[in-house]
């Protein structure tokens, strides 16, 4: 590992300075560190300075979590333990409180912070092996095309086809969330507009500027939501699928639906296609319940390794919608 220097600036003022100064060459920041350290350690990033940010509070900031009116206030340093735990989205946004819960171990989330959990970078092993230069790191070849593509996406066009790794980023999709930001052009960005898919730009997976600091996420309630996740085993492993959906019910007819799938595309993966189908479905009608989420393959293109997620998606859709509902999931 190469030497770095640490900074801890006052305030966001003077971290934005750091970026962007002539100071250093290759700052980066950090939240936990947890997706940091992996990097540095397996020899990916090569900083000269590692500035931390959990100590920055930005205007309005009261606790890790608040609510103020109809609005849901995530800090960018809340930790993910924080966010499963709150009782503010367990009762007004639960899916977004049950998907950071479920993701990694109970020591991950106690480091792991809201802004380094949407800004963490994907799992391909591929990419995470610094002996393959792979696309993603200015190489010539996709080696999960034609590779070992098993966790890799279903949906996207290419020519990169991780699935994007944050647990938190599709719950807030579903819940119109805000993400602000300090030192760029802009304030603040829709959620919906942080990602972008491979074709669009493939070195990285959001579409922050040099320079922009995550400061806190603002979310819509979303009271009758719910979170679905299918792993290979039930401990702090990915996801191999997951859903995300967030209701309006009359009685148990649903009156209308957002949903976003996890885990298999690189970006949080809307299905407008089973929102659309959803609309109108009475939750005790399993046949149509079925029917709906079936939906949520259309359009997919697996690769050699994992056309079972086509399978596993439709199960994680309907069960995130049940959970959504209060309605038992079977096991
Ligand atoms: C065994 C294991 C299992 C895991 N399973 C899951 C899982 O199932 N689901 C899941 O979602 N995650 C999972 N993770 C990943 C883990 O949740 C992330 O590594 C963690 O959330 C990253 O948060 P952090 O604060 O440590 O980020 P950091 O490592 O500190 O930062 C991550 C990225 O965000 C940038 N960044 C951090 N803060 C800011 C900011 N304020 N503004 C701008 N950029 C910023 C950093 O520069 C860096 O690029 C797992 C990790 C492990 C080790
Ligand atoms: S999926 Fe993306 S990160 Fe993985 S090998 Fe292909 S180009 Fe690299």
């Amino acid at each position: 590992m190469n030497p770095f220097s640490l900074a801890r600036p006052k305030d966001h003022a003077a971290t934005h300075a750091l970026l962007t100064g002539r100071r250093f060459s290759l700052p980066l920041l950090k939240g936990g560190g947890m997706d940091v350290v992996d990097h540095l350690k397996e020899g990916l990033w090569k900083p000269d300075v590692v500035i931390d940010t959990r100590h920055l509070r930005a205007p309005g900031a009261s606790a890790p979590i608040s609510k103020d009116g109809q609005t849901i206030r995530i800090e960018a340093w809340a930790t993910m333990s924080e966010i499963a735990a709150s009782d503010i989205l367990l009762k007004d946004a639960p899916c977004v409180a049950h998907a950071v819960g479920s993701a990694a171990s109970p020591q991950v989330r106690n480091v792991g912070t809201a802004a380094g959990n949407l800004l963490q970078r994907p799992r391909c092993w591929y990419y995470r092996n610094e002996q393959f230069q792979c696309l993603k790191k200015g190489g010539g070849t996709c080696f999960a095309f034609e590779g070992e593509n098993k966790f890799h996406a279903i949906f996207g066009e290419g020519p990169c086809y991780i699935v994007h790794p944050s647990n938190l980023a599709p719950a807030l999709c579903i819940t119109d969330a805000v993400v602000h930001l300090h030192g760029g052009k802009r304030a603040s960005l829709p959620i919906t507009d942080l990602y972008h898919t491979p074709d669009k730009g493939i070195r990285t997976e959001h579409n922050l500027e040099p320079g922009e600091i995550v400061t806190h996420i603002t979310l819509s309630p979303a009271p009758v939501s719910g979170f679905y996740a299918i792993k290979e085993k039930q401990s702090f492993d990915w996801p191999l699928a997951f859903a995300c959906a967030a209701l309006q019910l009359d009685g148990s007819t649903i009156r209308s639906a957002r949903v976003c799938a996890g885990a298999v595309a690189p970006v949080p993966w809307l299905l407008p296609g089973v929102d659309a189908a959803l609309k109108g479905v009475d939750l005790d009608d399993d046949k149509a319940l079925r029917a709906a989420c079936a939906k949520a393959t259309e359009g997919a293109r697996p690769l050699s390794q994992n056309a079972y997620k086509l399978t596993m998606l439709p199960v994680a859709v309907r069960r995130a919608v049940l959970m959504a509902a209060g309605k038992k999931v079977e096991a």
